[in-house]
C-alpha cells in the first residue's frame, strides 16, 4: 500500500485575486502637506504634472493631533479646484470627538466626500491617545455623525502592523473597520508580492470584501527608506537592501534599481489582479510618472 500523502503546504485559495478583480481599478496619488511656500510651490508643480496621469483622486496626509489640518486642507482644495478629485486624511488620535467632528463638518462645507481614515500615532510627548481609540472607532464615529456622506478608506498592513499583538489579531482588527463601514483600504507599502498575496487570501476567508489597493513607494533615497520601513514595519527584503547597500551615494544606480524593482513589483501586482495602485509619492512626480509610463498604464 502506498504511503499516506504528507498534507502539502496550504495554497492560495486565489493564486489570481478573484475576490479582488471584481472591483474596478483605482489609481491615486499620496502627498504630505508641505511646510513652506517653497514646498507648496513645488508641490503644485507635482500634482499638476501627475494630474495629466488622470489617477481617481489625490490625497493628503493629516499630521497626528490636526496639527496640519489647515495645510492638508489647503491643499485638497487647491486640487479640487482645479477639477481633481481629493481626500483629505483624518486621524483621531489625541483629538476629542468633538475635534473630530469639527473637522468632518469643515470637510462637509467645503464639498468634501472622500477621506483616509487613520488612527494615526501618538507624537512624542503628548499627552493623551484622545477620545476615539483606533481607527475602526473613527470610522464608526465618521458614519454615525455623517451617515453615508464620505467615501471611507482605511489602512491596513500586509506584514502587519508593529504594534499589532499577533497578525491573526491584525486581521480582525482590520475587519473591524471594515464591518465599521470601510468603503477601501490601502496597504502599507511592501516589497515582497507574496504578503499582499497571502494578506489578500486571508482577509477573504475572514469575508473581508473590499478593494485592497496596494501602497506603492518608489526609491528615490536609500537610507531614508530604510529608517521609515524599521519604524513602520514594512520588509525590505535582504537581497534589495544589500544590493541597493552596496550602491553607496551612487544616486542614479540606486534610482535605476528602485525604478526596475518596483516597476516589476506593480507590474505584477496588476497582472495578479490587485484593484489599483496607491503611490506614496513623498511630493515628487519623477518616479511615480516613469513607473506609471513603463507599466503602460
Ligand atoms: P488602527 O487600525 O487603529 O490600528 C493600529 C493598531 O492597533 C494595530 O496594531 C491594530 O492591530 C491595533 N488595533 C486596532 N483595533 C484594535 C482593538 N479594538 N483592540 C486592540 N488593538 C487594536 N498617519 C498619520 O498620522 N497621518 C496620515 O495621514 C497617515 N496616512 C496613512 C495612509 C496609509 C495608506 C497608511 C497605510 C498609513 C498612514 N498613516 C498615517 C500611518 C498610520 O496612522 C499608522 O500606521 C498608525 O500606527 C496606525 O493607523 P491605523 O489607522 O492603521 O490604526
Amino acid at each position: 500500500m502506498p504511503a499516506p500523502k504528507a498534507p502539502g503546504p496550504r495554497a492560495l485559495r486565489s493564486e489570481f485575486l478573484e475576490s479582488q478583480k471584481k472591483h474596478p481599478r483605482t489609481f491615486s496619488f499620496e502627498f504630505f502637506p508641505p511646510k513652506t511656500p517653497g514646498g507648496m510651490e513645488k508641490l503644485r508643480a507635482t500634482w499638476r504634472q501627475l494630474a495629466q496621469l488622470k489617477p481617481r483622486f489625490f490625497s493628503c496626509t493629516y499630521g497626528a493631533g490636526g496639527s496640519t489640518r489647515e495645510r492638508t486642507l489647503e491643499t485638497v482644495l487647491e486640487i479640487q479646484a482645479a477639477g481633481h478629485r481629493a481626500a483629505p486624511h483624518i486621524s483621531c488620535i489625541g483629538a476629542t470627538r468633538a475635534d473630530v467632528a469639527a473637522t468632518l463638518e469643515l470637510y462637509k462645507s467645503k464639498r468634501i466626500d472622500h477621506i483616509v481614515a487613520l488612527r494615526g500615532d501618538l507624537p512624542s510627548g503628548a499627552a493623551s491617545a484622545g477620545e476615539l481609540r483606533f481607527a475602526s472607532e473613527l470610522v464608526a464615529f465618521i458614519r454615525e455623525r455623517t451617515g453615508d456622506h464620505f467615501h471611507v478608506e482605511v489602512a491596513c498592513y500586509p506584514e502587519f502592523h508593529p504594534q499589532a499583538r499577533s497578525p491573526h489579531e491584525d486581521l480582525r482588527n482590520f475587519k473591524r473597520k471594515v464591518d465599521a463601514g470601510a468603503d477601501a483600504a490601502i496597504t502599507q507599502y511592501f516589497y515582497n508580492i507574496d504578503s499582499y498575496l497571502r494578506f489578500v487570501d486571508d482577509c477573504e476567508a475572514l469575508g473581508i470584501d473590499l478593494p485592497i489597493v496596494p501602497g506603492i513607494m518608489p526609491i528615490g533615497n536609500f537610507s531614508q527608506l530604510a529608517r521609515f520601513s524599521d519604524a513602520c514595519g514594512a520588509e525590505i527584503p535582504r537581497w534589495l537592501r544589500l544590493k541597493m547597500q552596496s550602491l553607496g551615494d551612487d544616486v542614479a544606480s540606486i534610482r535605476s534599481l528602485g525604478l526596475d524593482v518596483v516597476t516589476d513589483l506593480c507590474d505584477r501586482l496588476l497582472s495578479a489582479g490587485a484593484p489599483g495602485l496607491h503611490f506614496y509619492t513623498m511630493n515628487q512626480a519623477g518616479l511615480t510618472s516613469t513607473i506609471w509610463q513603463r507599466l503602460g498604464i
